[in-house]
């Protein structure tokens, strides 16, 4: 039973969302093993790892590679992913083994939605410039997956901020809707995975903390045009003089 769960887990991770609902059914009669409408991982993943399944875990923790660091989406699990999975695992409580298993998994499943964004973020969110996420820098693919990767990161931000709210202003940007607010030329949000961050809590809190969880790019209080924000992305270097970053 186990291992046809496993391969039914495979299956699902392939696409059906006609399977999930079966399979969730059957999880729940069962009790055996735990699958979801986004993905389901089919072995546990540990040092040495190398797979779609392993670049599946990187993605969700992109928001834990440690300080001033950002984690390789490589599908090959090596010392940066064990330190990626050991820091998720305290995050939430977890034993910290360093091994993404049965318990690590069932945290990440219960993170994700069926789309495979994190609970607390959506696509829309992410992208309030069009709906093709196209006119860009980038394909259109490539924008929405890095929208993707930014959205677990802003993940992990707001839960070692307590799991307080994050509130968005600006995500991805086709190359008119960055001239229609004045966005820099080289901005990460034509690439997709900039975020403007608003609200509580301070920019300065959002900016410092943004260090620990994958962006290489943080602009806050005290860089030009970055009083009312802080600006998240992927990579451009920090910069937010009134906060000390
Ligand atoms: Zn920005």
């Amino acid at each position: 039973m186990k291992t046809a769960l496993r391969r039914l887990g495979k299956a699902l991770a392939a696409c059906a969302l006609a399977a999930a609902t079966t399979l969730v059914g059957l999880t729940v009669t069962t009790g055996a093993a735990q699958a979801d409408g986004c993905y389901t991982w089919g072995r546990a993943l540990t040092l040495g790892a190398v797979g779609e399944d392993v670049r599946q875990l990187q993605i969700r923790l992109a928001g834990y590679p440690g300080y001033n660091s950002v984690l390789g989406l490589d599908g090959s699990f090596g010392p940066a992913t064990r330190s990626a999975v050991i820091r998720f695992q305290q995050a939430y409580g977890l034993t910290a083994d360093g091994a993404a298993g049965p318990q690590t998994f069932s945290k990440l499943y219960a993170l994700q939605d069926d789309d495979c964004t994190p609970v607390n973020f959506t696509y829309a969110e992410l992208n309030r410039c069009n709906s093709t996420w196209a006119g860009g820098a980038v394909a259109a693919s490539t924008a929405r997956f890095n929208a993707l990767v930014s959205m677990w990161k802003l993940q992990a931000l707001r839960h070692a901020l307590g799991d307080v709210s994050i509130n968005i202003s600006s995500g991805f940007r086709s190359y008119a809707c960055n001239s229609a607010v004045g966005g820099s030329a080289a901005s990460r949000h034509l690439y997709g995975d900039g975020v403007d961050l608003v609200g509580a809590p301070s920019f300065c809190r959002l900016a410092q903390q943004a260090r620990y969880h994958g962006f290489g790019n943080i602009l806050g209080p005290g860089y030009p045009g970055h009083n009312d924000h802080t600006h998240v992305g992927a990579t451009g270097g920090w910069s937010a003089p009134s906060c000390g970053v």
